[in-house]
């Protein structure tokens, strides 16, 4: 490793503590994040960044180009806060009604900063160019892929791509960096079954789509339990029936909606085609037809061997082999995927819970709050492996 990040980073950590309370003071939902977009490309543009803005409408890419030719890393943040109801009572709570930031996106906002400082100050020593995303709308699973379409990719096509998730699972003082698959694919499903209304109380007169929702949403039961392998973690699952309105009034129509979470693109296929064959199949014994629409949302998390083999070398230099683990799977999703589409890369997780000082609350708890240590652990853990692919050694 060229360089270890620590020491700067534990001189720059009071800024960047603020620098993540004023952003959870301030949380912005998806694709809103005006205020917070503002201050990334203010911040970028005085460390010298080229800084292109609007991109994925909310977007901020940062370009730190160093001083020798070299390849282009790409580092990602997300920005986005969620519509939650913050139930905290720190002196940083959110000052936005029903908005929160109860992901961490605000620390890995203030994180993404920090790198882009330290590294700033090794333009001269570093081969390449520096590619920083910050990102819109990850929790509607949205942002990344509209920094793609308006050209986050190109000019120049970054060769690897590196991130993190402070990640509360974990206690604060581990990190988890993965080899191949560590957050799923995330479809989203929606199923209207046509049946034939009529009086509740003669049912015979009607083709009832409620009793044949019924019997979907327990047939879908059996794709994972029957036709996908066991050792390859698959989710089905039904979230919404929608269908009805009276006591005594069998409806025309009802709506299911579900999610599907796969880690390989087999599996995948597999869940896709049960699930037509049980909707349609099912639908059509009840006498109704159902119609199967899938938003194929967001691809599978999948760190390639060699980076993500580079960057937890990085990390045992750093914390030590027992602060490392690389066994850390979700089937939660990230749009970061679509920055890894192609493009080898590695997304860890930096442990942020500390179950003694009650922040150990899920993503997404209108209590979920982190230990702060985590933001000096994730941003020289980030910047000493940008170095590591970056800055050449001796
Ligand atoms: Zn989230
Ligand atoms: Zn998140």
């Amino acid at each position: 490793m060229t360089i270890n990040f620590t020491a700067r980073t534990e001189e720059l950590t009071p800024a960047m503590i603020e620098q993540r309370r004023d952003f959870h003071r301030h949380p912005e939902l998806a694709f809103q994040e005006v205020r917070t977009a503002g201050i990334v490309a203010k911040t970028l543009g005085e460390l010298g960044l080229e800084v292109q803005t609007g991109i994925g409408k909310t977007g901020v890419v940062g370009i730190l180009e160093g001083d020798h030719e070299g390849p282009t890393l790409l580092i990602r943040a997300d920005m986005d806060a969620l519509p939650i109801l913050e139930a905290n009572e720190t002196d940083y709570v959110s000052e936005t009604s029903g908005v929160m930031h109860a992901c961490g996106h605000d620390g890995h906002t203030a994180i993404g900063l920090t790198v882009a400082k330290m590294l700033s100050e090794y333009r001269g020593d570093i081969h390449g160019r520096v590619k920083f995303v910050f990102q819109p709308a990850e929790e509607i699973g949205q942002g990344a892929k509209a920094m793609v379409d308006d050209g986050a990719l190109k000019d120049p096509r970054p060769d690897f791509t590196i991130g993190l998730h402070l990640w509360n699972e974990v206690e604060v003082g581990t990190v988890a960096v993965m080899d191949g698959p560590s957050m799923a694919a995330a479809d989203l499903w929606t199923c209207v079954i046509t049946g034939y209304g009529g009086h509740g109380a003669l049912p015979h007169q009607t083709q009832d789509p409620i009793v044949a929702a019924a019997q979907i949403v327990s047939a879908v039961q059996t794709i994972v339990s029957r036709n996908t392998d066991a050792i390859d973690a698959a989710v089905v699952t039904v979230g919404s029936i929608k269908g009805g309105d009276a006591f005594n009034v069998i409806p025309a129509t009802v709506e299911l909606k579900g999610t599907i979470r796969t880690f390989t693109k087999a599996t995948k296929a597999i869940v896709h085609q049960r699930l037509r064959e049980i909707c349609e199949g099912v639908a059509q014994a009840m006498g109704c037809t159902a119609d199967l629409e899938i938003d194929e949302r967001t691809i599978a998390v999948h760190n390639d061997p060699e980076i993500s083999g580079r960057v937890r070398r990085v990390a045992v230099d750093l914390f030590g082999e027992e602060a490392v683990r690389s066994d850390v799977r979700t089937m939660g999703a990230e749009d970061v995927s679509c920055f890894m589409d192609d493009i080898p890369g590695c997304y860890f997780f930096v442990g942020s819970a500390n179950r003694e000082r009650d922040l150990a609350y899920p993503h997404h708890n209108p209590r979920f709050d982190f230990d702060e240590q985590a933001l000096t652990i994730g941003a020289a853990l980030l910047a000493s492996a940008a170095a590591e692919f970056m800055i050449p050694g001796e």
